[in-house]
């Protein structure tokens, strides 16, 4: 049977948390489809699941753990109301309102869900090379999350590829287990914040590698080597290592919503006045409509933005009917 819902949440990073908190708050009982665990970079309560020490979040003046403060952030939803369901969802259809979403088989099923606001913060997901050796031996020397699997690498050698604040970051962390860090970027320049590279070369267990791209991922059951070439001179080099972490980068998780919203060229979901998206009745926050900021507290923010907009719309939405039938 579909159950009704006024608003529906899908994803649980600090945009969707912070959207059920305020929509909780605003006695609208939201739903949030959380998500569930089905890879090393993908779980319920998003990016941040995967991270160490948030340092930037106001009002930490110590930091917090990323896990610590989203399971916070969850606790403070469920407070005030939120539901969660710890599931995937599949598919949606934003063609008529109440919009349907599934988490089961659309061809055979009908919609889990109405919901008469949909609010998207599906979040993003890492960037991989791309190389049949990487995803063959993810969880086998092979990760793109050092929270998760840097406590393995005590003592060992690892690299982490990648130029950004993500790889700075990865690295940072793993030179608190490893014996080694070798960052390897494709460039000789860092893409990074200042304030991370200056950390990253003060950090004496760190060394670079630049110019260097990663050609193959070598190892039958677990990581043995990488083989990388040099993008100025051509030359190929196989490099003996326990671990590669990798760091390039995320992608929007916007599939389910293909061909439905409106996206730009790399897939984020458009946004206009605020949160409202291309279709009526439909909010985006956090990582899945922002490639430019990209961080808890802004993700945080724009679920607090799609939290009032829903329930100002909701609200029109009520007036616009009340006042029609007062006409009829
Ligand atoms: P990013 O800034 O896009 O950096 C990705 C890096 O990976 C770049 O250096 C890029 O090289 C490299 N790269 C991309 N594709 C590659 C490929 N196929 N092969 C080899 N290298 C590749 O991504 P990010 O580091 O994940 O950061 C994303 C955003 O989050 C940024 O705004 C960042 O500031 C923020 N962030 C902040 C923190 C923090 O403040 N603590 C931590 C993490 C992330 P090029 O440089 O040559 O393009």
């Amino acid at each position: 049977m579909t159950e009704h819902r006024r608003v529906l949440i899908i994803g649980s990073g600090p945009a969707g948390l912070t959207a059920a908190i305020y929509t909780a708050r605003a006695d609208l009982a939201p739903l949030v489809i959380e998500g569930e665990i089905s890879s090393t970079s993908d779980q319920p309560g998003g990016q941040l699941m995967l991270t160490t020490e948030v340092e930037n979040f106001p009002g930490f003046p110590q930091g917090v753990m990323g896990p610590e403060l989203m399971t916070a952030m969850r606790a403070q939803a469920e407070r005030f109301g939120a539901a969660f369901l710890t599931a995937k969802a599949s598919a949606v259809d934003l063609s008529e309102r109440p919009f349907g979403i599934w988490t089961g088989d659309r061809s055979t099923e009908p919609p889990a869900f109405h919901a008469d606001a949909l609010i998207v913060a599906t979040g993003a997901r890492s960037l991989m090379l791309g190389l049949d050796g990487e995803r063959r031996l993810l969880g086998h020397g092979v990760s793109t999350c050092a929270t998760c699997d840097g406590f393995f690498f005590r003592d060992r050698k690892v690299i982490v590829v990648g130029g950004g604040d993500s790889a700075l970051e990865e690295a940072m962390f793993l030179s608190k287990f490893a014996s080694s860090v070798t960052v390897l970027h494709r460039r000789h320049e860092l893409r990074a914040s200042k304030i991370m590279q200056d950390r990253a070369f003060r950090n004496t267990k760190l060394s670079f590698r630049w110019n260097c791209v990663v050609e193959e991922v070598l190892g039958d059951d677990s990581l043995q080597a990488i083989s990388v070439r040099d993008v100025l001179t051509g030359t190929s080099e196989t490099l003996d290592t326990d671990g590669l972490f990798v760091a390039i980068g995320h992608v929007p998780n916007t599939d389910l919503f293909a061909g439905q919203l409106e996206m730009d060229a790399a897939g984020y979901v458009v946004t206009r006045s605020g949160t409202h998206t291309s279709v009526e009745g439909v909010f985006a926050c956090g990582d899945v409509q922002d490639h430019v900021y990209r961080q808890a507290i802004t993700a945080a923010g724009s679920g607090c933005s799609a939290a009032i907009d829903t329930e100002r719309w909701l609200e029109s939405v009520q007036h616009q009917a009340a006042a029609a039938a007062g006409a009829a």
